[in-house]
């Protein structure tokens, strides 16, 4: 089926049922009521917006530590960073690896902070699952299939960004090879797709949040770093895409953005993330969700 179809189909209530979808696992008919994910007793897809934030690679325990406490303190619930880097050039930072992993580790243990880090390669699935709480498949690698099958094997939850160019049917088609290989701790992540615009890095479609919520049971939350490219477009994305429905965000953050190796011009410092926080509190209240900042910052 078409993506055209499939999104017509979803628009009439009496031919989303008797329409077979190209879907199974991942439809909303499975769970009307939403999958909730519980991830180190972080509920993900219930009233909380789940904000995941960090810098886009680990460079150093220095970086990583100063970032992660504070973006812990403004109300982050999880700590972003990725070690495996998917970069344009490979004469650029490919990320410090397995090093990485350990200092991932290390600043979860320092912190309490459950982390989560891209895996790209199946052969780094074993080593990635004992460092991350949640593997993250890239935008790159969604039609990975053998990468999604694998981690599909594993039980460690996966957030799955959309494809750059990939449908919303793809998307969830993608999701579905997880699904299938007995791994349903799912999270799907827009994070901007590729139009003909320049001025921002990708474009992001906030109506696949509501969309994907209409015809899926999984969570889904909103990447605006990536898909804006400037840090200063973050704060107002990050509040639309409360406002249509995302159970969370996954936000680049950095000490000091002029200084990162990869992705600073769309990173937050720490301090403009601590009050978009503040901002995105009251935009959750009044859409009847919740984020929960940690006393004393409330
Ligand atoms: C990332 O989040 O680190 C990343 C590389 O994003 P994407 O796969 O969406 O480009
Ligand atoms: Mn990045």
């Amino acid at each position: 089926m078409s993506g055209n179809k499939l999104i017509k189909s979803g628009q009439n209530h009496n031919h989303l049922s008797s329409n077979p979808l190209p879907f199974k696992l991942v439809s909303r008919e499975v769970k009307p009521n939403g999958t909730v994910l519980n991830i180190q007793g972080i509920q993900i897809g219930g009233s909380e917006v789940v904000v995941m934030a960090g810098p886009c690679a680990v460079e150093s325990l220095e970086q990583l530590l100063t970032t992660a406490k504070a973006v812990q303190t403004s109300g982050a619930r999880i700590l972003r960073g990725g070690a495996f880097k998917p970069r344009k050039s490979p004469y650029s930072f490919q990320g410090l690896q397995e090093e990485g992993l350990k200092l991932l580790a290390c600043v979860r243990q320092e912190t309490g902070i459950p982390i989560i880090t891209e895996v790209m390669d199946t052969r780094l699935i074993e080593l990635v699952c004992a460092h991350a709480d949640i593997l993250q498949i890239g935008s790159r690698n969604m039609h990975n299939f053998a990468l999604l099958k694998e981690v599909g094997l594993s039980r460690k939850p996966v957030l799955l960004k959309r494809g750059m160019s990939a449908t919303i049917e793809e998307f969830l088609l993608a999701a579905e090879y997880i699904l299938k290989q007995g791994n349903h701790q799912v999270i799907l992540c827009e994070r901007g797709i590729r139009t003909f615009e320049t001025s921002t890095r990708n474009t992001l479609d906030l109506s696949a949040v509501p969309m994907i919520k209409r015809l899926s049971h999984l969570p889904v939350v909103v990447d605006p770093s990536h898909a804006t490219g400037h840090w200063w477009m973050v704060p107002s994305l990050a509040k639309a895409a409360i406002a249509v429905g995302a159970d969370g965000l996954l936000v680049e953050v950095h000490c000091n953005p002029q200084e990162a190796l990869s992705d600073g011009s769309q990173s937050l410092r720490t301090d403009k993330f601590d009050l978009m926080m503040k901002d995105l509190v009251k935009i959750a209240r009044a859409v009847g969700r919740e984020i929960t900042l940690q006393s004393p910052v409330q």
